[in-house]
C-alpha cells in the first residue's frame, strides 16, 4: 500500500504484530500457537473439533526478539517527526498481552532518537481517558487548584534541554496511572493514555502521539453489570471508534468519523492525513488460556493491514 499524496485521507497504517515471550507460570503450546517469519497459525479446540486460522503479517516480532527489533519497526515515522511530519504509535491488544511494556520501551527510545531537535519548543501533555472522561495525567500547580478541565494547562512546555525532563514527567504519569487506585491493575486496563510531544519550529509544528489502550477483551455480557458492564461498552464504543477512523483512512473515505469518541477526538492530529505516519502494534500472548483473544487481535490486524 503506498500513500496516495493527492489524497488528504491517504495515509495508510503500518501493522506489527508482536507475541511477547511466555511468563513463568505460562504455558506456550507451540501446535497451538505456531509462529513462522510471516505466518501465524493458531488452533484452537472447540467441542472436540480443532480450528485452525492461519494469518499472514509482513511484520512479526518474535517472542524471542529484543526492544532494538521491535523499535526497527517504527522508528522511521520517529524520525520524521524531526522533519515536520505527526506519527502515532499505538498499542492493541488484551490485558496482559504487553501494551504498557511495548509502549513504555517504545517511548523511551523514541525521545532518544529525538533528541536531535535543538531548536524546537517544546510540549508534552500525558492523558488518561476513562469512561470518556479525560485526566490529566501531569500534576501542575493549575490542575491541582482547578481539576474541572483536565484540558486546561495539560500541554506542558519542556526546558531548551527537553529529552530528560520529558522522560521524568512521562514516567511520573506512567507510575501515577498505575499507583494511584488500590485495585491499580484493573483500572489502567480499563483505561486509554496518551502521551504527545509536540514540537514548534519556525518551520513547522510536529506532533508524536503515543498510544497504550485499553485491554480488548471482551467482558461476557452474562457475568457483568452495574459499572464493570459501563466500562467495558465504552472500551467496545472507543475501540469500534477507532477501527472505524482506521477503515476510514485505508479505503480513502471522505468523512472519517473522529467525533464518535473521545478517543478518537484526542487522537485526530495524529491519525492521518498525508503528513502523519500510523503504526499500530497488536500485541499477544503466547499462553494457552489467551488463544481465543489471541485469533481476536490477529484477525483485526489482518483485516488492517
Ligand atoms: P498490558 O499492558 O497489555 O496489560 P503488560 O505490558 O503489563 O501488559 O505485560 C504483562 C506482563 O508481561 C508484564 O509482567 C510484563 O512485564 C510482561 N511482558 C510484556 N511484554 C514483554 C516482553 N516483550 N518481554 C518480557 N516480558 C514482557
Ligand atoms: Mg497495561
Amino acid at each position: 500500500k503506498n500513500s496516495n499524496e493527492s489524497n488528504d485521507c491517504s495515509q495508510s497504517v503500518k501493522v506489527v504484530v508482536r507475541v511477547r515471550p511466555p511468563l513463568k507460570a505460562e504455558n506456550w503450546d507451540k501446535n497451538a500457537l505456531n509462529i513462522s517469519q510471516n505466518t501465524i497459525c493458531v488452533k484452537e479446540s472447540k467441542n472436540k473439533n480443532t480450528d485452525s486460522k492461519t494469518f499472514e503479517f509482513e511484520n512479526i516480532v518474535f517472542p524471542d526478539q529484543n526492544e532494538d527489533a521491535l523499535f526497527a519497526q517504527i522508528k522511521e515515522s520517529v524520525s520524521h517527526v524531526a522533519y515536520g511530519k505527526n506519527a502515532c504509535v499505538m498499542a492493541y491488544g488484551q490485558t496482559g498481552s504487553g501494551k504498557t511494556y511495548t509502549m513504555n520501551s517504545i517511548i523511551h527510545k523514541a525521545v532518544d532518537k529525538l533528541r536531535i531537535i535543538e531548536n524546537a519548543e517544546v510540549t508534552i501533555q500525558c492523558l488518561e481517558v476513562y469512561n470518556e472522561q479525560v485526566k490529566n495525567l501531569i500534576l501542575t500547580d493549575q490542575n491541582i487548584k482547578n481539576p474541572k478541565d483536565p484540558m486546561e494547562g495539560s500541554e506542558i512546555k519542556l526546558k531548551v534541554d527537553w529529552a530528560e525532563q520529558a522522560l521524568e514527567i512521562i514516567n511520573e504519569a506512567i507510575s501515577r496511572r498505575t499507583t494511584k487506585f488500590t485495585d491499580c491493575n484493573e483500572r489502567s486496563s480499563r483505561s486509554h493514555a496518551i502521551y504527545t510531544l509536540n514540537f514548534y519550529t519556525n518551520d513547522y509544528h510536529s506532533k508524536i502521539q503515543f498510544v497504550d489502550l485499553a485491554g480488548s477483551e471482551r467482558v461476557g455480557k452474562s457475568n457483568v453489570s452495574g459499572e464493570t458492564l459501563k466500562e467495558a461498552l465504552l472500551i467496545n464504543k472507543s475501540l469500534s471508534a477507532l477501527q472505524d477512523v482506521i477503515s476510514a483512512l485505508e479505503n480513502k473515505q471522505k468523512h472519517v468519523p473522529y467525533r464518535n469518541s473521545m478517543l478518537t477526538k484526542l487522537l485526530q492530529p495524529t491519525l492521518g492525513g498525508s503528513q502523519s505516519a500510523v503504526n499500530m502494534i497488536f500485541n499477544c500472548s503466547p499462553s494457552n488460556e489467551s488463544l481465543n483473544e489471541t485469533v481476536c487481535t490477529l484477525a483485526l490486524a489482518s483485516r488492517v493491514k
